[in-house]
């Protein structure tokens, strides 16, 4: 229907979350009517991020460098940290200024169905992370996804940290986030009152 090379950037496009087929074309469309530093910008942007963007060694967060920028921060709490499923997660904890302490990001929530198993996610990298700092960890703040499988990674995770750990302590967020929803979607002063009122698991 279309020539080749517009067709190739529909079904990319059409490829990204929340985009379906028709928007995927107004897209292309848009792209094809913008001037050509536009549409290289937006090329060389993303080429960028795939280009220069990793995981942080340490906490597995967005990096540019070996280790992210919380990570190298020397004003954070080495004693405390705060495990979330994915990168997306950190930015809305961030906005709620109630937390000074370090990430781990585990790449998702246990989820046997889908065929997501301990392995899949940072939970050694967690567990040796607690049990070999070199200031030792006082809390771990689990902060997963009010889902099934976020409490089901939740529980799991407390089991293991009580077992290799237990002089740590282990908080969940107090209750009042919506259930089911993702931490992403959250309000910053809900988000910032479930941390605030986080209890002992
Ligand atoms: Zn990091």
């Amino acid at each position: 229907m279309y020539a080749a090379p517009i067709q190739r950037l529909v079904t990319e496009l059409s490829k990204l979350p929340g985009v379906g087929g028709r928007t995927a074309q107004r897209l292309a469309f848009h792209v094809l009517r913008a001037s050509p530093e536009d549409a290289y910008a937006l090329a060389d942007a993303i080429r960028d991020v795939k280009e220069r963007i990793t995981l942080c060694e340490v906490c597995f967060n967005l990096a540019e460098g070996p280790r992210c920028t919380i990570c190298e921060d020397p004003r954070r709490d080495d004693t405390l940290i705060c495990v979330v499923e994915e990168v997306g997660d950190v930015i809305p904890i961030e906005r709620t200024s109630e937390y000074r302490g370090r990430y781990h990001v585990l790449g998702g929530a246990l989820s046997p169905i889908d065929g997501v198993e301990p392995e899949d996610l940072k939970i050694t990298q967690l567990l040796q992370r607690v049990a070999t700092a070199a200031q030792p960890v006082h809390e771990v703040v689990l902060a997963t996804n009010p889902t099934t499988t976020g409490e089901a990674t939740a529980l799991y995770l407390a089991d293991a940290l009580h077992a290799q750990s237990p002089d740590v302590t282990i908080t969940r967020l107090a209750s009042g986030l919506p259930v089911g929803s993702d931490l992403e979607y959250a309000d910053e002063v809900t988000l910032g009152k479930a941390l605030a009122g986080r209890r002992a698991v």
